[in-house]
């Protein structure tokens, strides 16, 4: 194998990587989960892309794809002997055919410079993880991701038309394309959407995009008791222009985030009724965004959310909820009674649109076992009134064990594997056998960073070269890894955007 790999980090020298320091920088994603693979290759270019990974599948070498990394459940940490491919630099070919409605893209380019490419069209792509800025379309069409509108709009899979993918035996299979309809076959593409790179490396994808819509009014509403909160955002749902429902708890209150989009007029009347309906509330406070300025700061805010809440103790156990909405009170009771009980904070936030609640659980040094103890409590309540513990962030390496309790579903999961990707060459470990990860500490408050890559957006170096080893995150988690100062001039300067207030080791 070895050979193999020094051969092709010959003929490659800007794209296949053997060197430990950069293999350690392709080891892990936000899940604090990591891995070091066997070899690093960030291909230019699609087609080189496809015969080297296929001359690595001939030879019976694992791959694990990847995106950016920004995944929280660990499904692009690979396997040790896996050869890490990463899409970050596949950015080639965006090409949008209007009068079909139809973008193609390859798998680097993010969600946000999608919309900004087809903002000069009038269009835009609707799923907006909150990621939308640092994750990879490859990687969200992969694990299927929502976001705040998916109440709205729907998940990933309703807005992939076709995808271009390598699979196990070398095959590119092209399931659908610029076409909106096709029944010729079994719904195809729709299994490798969501597989998270176990099935295949996804090489290109076709999207159904929407016009812009020709008025979008945002607004906040402060609450100062969350049953408060909960009963209103019925009332934001129940106005059918709305597209944005999220909840907040900032400061001791509790925030909502809405959003109306259509026609102008239509949702003019619909904030005044809300305006009104507010007013009958106690102490709750209805703040309309007027700048695109304000709406930034709270997009920034919703998106730094989850960064923050470690700034509260220091320590958390995230969890992506999703239980059907009428049930979104019995899940709040449930967790009321376990703060009661185990005496621990539980802060909340998320779509409430779709009933994706996230859930930290926060706890003190040495709270650990409590804390998990708590987790699998929560875990077993969701699932035992119809929810799932994952809504969005996918299996991966953290959820795989609940994947594994719907035995029929699992062992379908399988089968498809099996068929398809026999020698399990594809992100090797994950369905079944699984494999040793070690574990990333993120660090005190004083010290902290939990990988959120926001800092590469703003290195020069990740920029100019798109490799993680070059940006700030890779020289982070390498620093931290070997007790030793790897952060560059140009990447310490980038950290001045880190919403933890990260300033290097
Ligand atoms: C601040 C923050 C906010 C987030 N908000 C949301 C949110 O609102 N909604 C949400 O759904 N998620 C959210 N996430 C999670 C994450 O951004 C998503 O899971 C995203 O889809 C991962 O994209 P990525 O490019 O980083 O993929 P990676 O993490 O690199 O990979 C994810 C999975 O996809 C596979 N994969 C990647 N590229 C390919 C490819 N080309 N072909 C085949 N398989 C591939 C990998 O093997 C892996 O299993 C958030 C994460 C962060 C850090
Ligand atoms: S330094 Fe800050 S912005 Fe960069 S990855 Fe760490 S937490 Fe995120």
């Amino acid at each position: 194998m070895n050979k193999i790999f020094k051969d092709l980090s010959k003929k490659h020298p800007d794209e296949f990587f053997i060197d430990e320091n950069i293999r350690i920088c392709y080891s892990f994603d936000t899940s604090f989960n990591y891995s070091i693979p066997s070899a690093v290759f960030i291909p230019k270019e699609k087609n080189k892309m496809i015969d080297v990974v296929s001359l690595l599948l001939e030879k019976g070498i694992p791959v694990t794809p990847r995106g950016k990394a920004t995944g929280r459940t660990g499904g692009c940490v690979p396997h040790p002997e896996s050869v890490v491919v990463s899409t970050e630099r596949l950015r080639n070919k965006l090409q949008f055919l209007q009068e079909d409605e139809i973008l193609l893209c390859e798998p680097g380019f993010t969600i946000d410079e999608i919309n900004e490419f087809l903002k000069n069209y009038g269009y835009f792509y609707p799923p907006d993880p909150a990621s939308s800025d640092i994750a990879s379309i490859g990687g969200t069409v992969s694990t299927n991701a929502g976001g705040p509108k998916a109440f709205k709009y729907g998940v990933t899979i309703n807005y992939v038309y076709g995808i271009e993918i390598l699979i196990a035996d070398t095959s590119v299979l092209k399931l659908g394309g610029f076409l909106k309809k096709n029944k010729l076959f079994y719904s195809l593409k729709e299994i490798f959407v969501g597989a998270e790179g176990t099935l295949g490396l996804i090489t290109e994808i076709y999207l159904r995009v929407l016009k812009l819509p020709e008025c979008r009014k945002n607004f906040l509403i402060e609450f100062e008791k969350r049953e408060e909160m909960l009963d209103f955002a019925w009332k934001i749902l129940e106005i059918r222009n709305s597209s944005l429902c999220e909840m907040m708890e900032h400061e001791g209150k509790f925030l909502l985030w809405c959003e109306f989009e259509g026609e102008k007029e239509t949702c003019l009347k619909n904030i005044e009724k809300i305006r009104k309906e507010i007013k009958k509330i106690k102490r709750a406070n209805f703040i309309l965004l007027r700048s695109k300025k304000e709406e930034k700061q709270i997009l920034s805010m919703r998106r730094e959310y989850s960064s923050k809440v470690w700034l509260i103790t220091g320590m958390k156990k995230g969890l992506d909820i999703t239980v059907p909405v009428s049930r979104i009170k019995i899940l709040f009771n449930f967790y009321e009674e376990i703060e009661k009980k185990e005496k621990i904070k539980i802060i909340t936030y998320g779509h409430f649109g779709d009933g994706n609640i996230h859930t930290s659980i926060v706890y003190k040094k040495g709270e650990e076992k409590k804390a998990e103890k708590v987790k699998s409590e929560i875990c077993e309540f969701v699932l035992e009134i119809g929810g799932t513990v994952t809504g969005e962030h996918g299996f991966g390496l953290k959820y795989i064990k609940y994947t594994k309790m719907f035995k029929k579903n699992y062992e379908l999961m399988k089968k498809i594997k099996n068929i398809l990707d026999p020698d399990d060459l594809f992100n090797r470990g994950k369905l079944d056998k699984g494999f040793d990860v070690e574990k990333y500490d993120p660090g005190d408050k004083e010290n902290l960073c939990i990988l959120c890559s926001l800092c590469n957006l703003h290195s020069v170096n990740y920029k100019k070269e798109l490799r993680e080893d070059k940006g700030t995150r890779g020289e982070i988690f390498l620093s931290k890894l070997k007790n030793h100062n790897f952060l560059s001039k140009e990447n310490l300067k980038s950290l001045e955007c880190c919403p933890l207030g990260y300033k290097g080791i």
